[in-house]
């Protein structure tokens, strides 16, 4: 494998949780493996396009995958879920109102569990209608509602998105401890170096999207998103 140390980006282990953070393709789509130690169970989140080789990876590390889930529908995100699904025997869940063959509907705040230890739901619409971001101990993958630095996109390239439901997403998770881990669902970082993952407080401090002061500050940016890239040198 000449590419493994390309495409597992974060590797994390500690006497309870194994947590994996690969690129398999697509528009530098990130995919994650959250596994409990004690009972080897691992979900994983937005499988990307080489569900063989995740779910050889999980083995390597002891871990079966018992459960897949989506953040959204996008194409990008659940490109190989279903043969996942296929190779392993675990269900796919996904968000209401999210197009994802197959899977079972997880709402706002259910749990599941990875041996004793629970990943949480947490239902962020705003990039699409049924989006989902998910806890684990204290990483936030955050799909395509934060990235680093940025934010998901909406507007009529996105159909079901609203920018006001996004808004309301971040304010949310903005309220979660400072410290949490955030994950996201792509390597979108514009500044310099490497950026694969970050926290809620330097989001907060940092992104401007979540400096906005307001919904309106907020759609403004979003508006002229373009042209404060080019005045903040942000590619
Ligand atoms: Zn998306």
């Amino acid at each position: 494998m000449a590419a493994k140390s390309q495409i597992v980006t974060g590797d994390y282990a500690d006497e309870y949780i194994r947590f994996l953070q690969l690129q398999l393709g697509g528009d530098r789509n990130f995919c994650y493996i959250c596994g409990d130690v004690k009972s080897g169970m691992a979900a994983v989140v937005d499988p990307g396009f080489r569900a063989g080789w995740l779910s050889a990876a999980a083995a390597e590390r002891g871990l079966k995958i018992s459960c897949i889930l989506i953040t959204h529908g996008h194409s990008d995100h659940v490109a190989q879920a279903g043969r996942l699904a296929d190779i392993t025997g675990a269900p796919v869940y996904a968000g209401e109102r999210e197009r994802v063959p197959g899977s079972l509907v997880l709402t706002d705040g259910q749990r599941l569990n990875l041996g004793t230890r629970p990943i949480t739901a947490f239902h962020t619409p705003g990039h699409s209608p049924g989006h989902l971001c998910y806890l684990f101990e204290n990483r936030l993958m955050t799909g395509d509602l934060l990235f680093c630095g940025k934010v998901g996109g909406t507007g009529p390239g996105f159909p079901g998105s609203a920018e006001e439901e996004e808004w309301a997403s971040l304010k949310r998770i903005a309220s979660l401890p400072e410290e949490t881990l955030v994950y996201p669902g792509h390597d979108y970082y514009g500044g310099d170096g490497r950026m694969p993952h970050s926290t809620i407080g330097c989001e907060k401090r940092n992104n401007p999207f979540l400096l906005c002061g307001s919904f309106e500050a907020f759609t403004h940016l979003k508006q002229n998103w373009d042209s404060y890239k080019r005045e903040h040198g942000i590619r």
